[in-house]
């Protein structure tokens, strides 16, 4: 079965915590802290692999998790790192945040991404060491790893893609333009996914076309089969559509044609606006006249149209080197941006979870992975960047926690990666 689409579950491994320990040695009296600092967790790593074809592995597969990184040690030894666990997904995959839709990468090129970030690694207590504070009997947690619920969606990566009723010959075409094998067969929807084929023109050059299964009539309204298979064709620089000349099923291929479009307007703007060949199959089957008719119909529109008869490969030479000088002149294969991470509205009141506790004067704000990813856009040398953590600090009760813990001016406080001065 073609699985196009997926949701599955992230969990970047935590960073290990650091560690509280003291140098010992004979006739060394009160040594200096030594606790070494947590390893890194594992991120989560996703790179496209040619060899897949669909998303059907996330259908039995869908928690992934990295592991932690481990716990400093005594010695000022380090924890050690978690590997990265990397995801394997077909070329042309989107990883979209499930939660807001963001697109968080189009996996696309050999360039690996990492979706989920593992946490840092907490430091030791050797880092703590103060004139006034020789003792630091505290080391800090090692920072969560990113956990989120990602949306996969596969799109291919084709220079031209196959439109047209079912059964007009769009099987039959690639497999003559190029290496690829779908199945042909005399009734619709034999085509169940998507296939691509290389077609190559010589001289190394060569482009990529998709068949996609046949779309019908109400397909951009997700009626029947069809609306699934278009994005298939979202990315395409250019699009075939072939028509029945001979109108063999009894329908008109005008009316096809103007059917389609319709579809492809529905399913989106920038699709109906598509550059289109017209390829009108199966001459064999009518009068030349009719083939006259449709041809001048089309041309009318100021559509380029060729007949051909696929079955025998008759006419598709001149159809292929048009349609190679044709992307000449196109601007290349669409690429997703990665859409920036929404700054978070304050206005909007969420549950934030938080604990205070209080070790050697430090007063450490824990539990609260929420803050994260707020930490993560402060920028500690702007000061409306400063301006607006604070404000996050204030709303969310933390500093009123504080200060019902006792704190005071000048104490430190601590979260995550960050330490501060208190500033009444
Ligand atoms: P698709 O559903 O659009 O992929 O159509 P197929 O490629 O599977 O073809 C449907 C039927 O049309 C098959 O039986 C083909 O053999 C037949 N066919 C394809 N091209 C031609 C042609 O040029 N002439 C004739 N007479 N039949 C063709
Ligand atoms: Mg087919």
């Amino acid at each position: 079965m073609f699985v196009d689409i997926a949701k599955i579950h992230l969990k970047a491994g935590n960073g290990g915590d650091g560690a509280v320990s003291f140098h010992r040695e004979k006739y060394v009296a009160a040594g200096g802290p030594d606790g070494g600092d947590g390893g890194r967790g594992g991120n989560i790593v996703f790179k496209a692999d040619s060899n897949l074809s669909t998303l059907a592995d996330f259908r039995y597969k869908r928690k992934y998790a990295a592991q932690s990184g481990e716990k400093g040690g005594g010695g000022r030894c380090s924890g050690k790192k978690a590997p990265d666990l990397t995801v394997s997904v077909p070329v042309g995959t989107l990883v979209k945040d499930s939660e807001t839709g963001r697109i968080i990468a189009d996996i696309s090129d050999d360039e690996p991404v990492i979706i989920a970030k593992g946490g840092n690694g907490g430091w030791g207590n050797q880092h703590f060491a103060t004139p006034t504070r020789q003792v630091p009997r505290f080391a800090k947690k090692g920072n969560p790893g990113e956990e989120l619920d990602v949306t996969l969606e596969l799109k291919l990566l084709a220079d031209v893609g196959l439109i047209g009723f079912p059964n007009v010959g769009k099987s039959t075409l690639i497999s003559v333009v190029s290496e690829a094998k779908p199945k042909i067969a005399n009734y619709h929807f034999t085509t169940l996914t998507p296939v691509l084929g290389v077609v190559r023109m010589g001289e190394g050059s060569s482009f990529v076309m998709a068949d996609i299964p046949g779309l019908i009539e109400g397909a951009g309204e997700g009626v029947g089969l069809g609306h699934e298979f278009l994005r298939h064709v979202e990315r395409c620089r250019l699009l075939l559509h072939v028509v029945d000349v001979s109108g063999s099923e009894g329908r008109d291929p005008i009316d096809d044609f103007n059917k389609i479009n319709k579809e492809l307007a529905v399913f989106s703007s920038e699709l109906e606006t598509r550059p289109q060949i017209i390829v009108g199959n199966k001459c064999d089957l009518t009068e030349e006249a009719e083939v006259k008719r449709i041809s001048d119909y089309f041309t009318e529109k100021g559509y380029k149209f060729f007949p051909v008869m696929a079955a025998i490969a008759e006419g598709t030479d001149e159809l292929i080197n048009y349609v190679a000088s044709a992307l000449a002149k196109l601007p290349p294969i669409k690429r997703y941006e990665a859409e920036p991470k929404p700054v978070e509205d304050l206005t909007i009141k969420k549950k934030r979870d938080f604990t205070i506790r209080k070790c050697d004067g430090v007063y450490f704000v824990e539990d609260c992975e929420w803050i994260m990813d707020i930490m993560n856009t402060v920028d500690p040398e702007d000061y409306e960047s400063l301006q607006y953590f604070e404000r996050v600090l204030r709303s969310s009760g933390i500093i009123s926690a504080l200060k019902a813990a006792g704190i005071n001016q000048g104490d430190t406080v601590s979260v995550y990666d960050v330490e501060f001065e208190f500033v009444m």
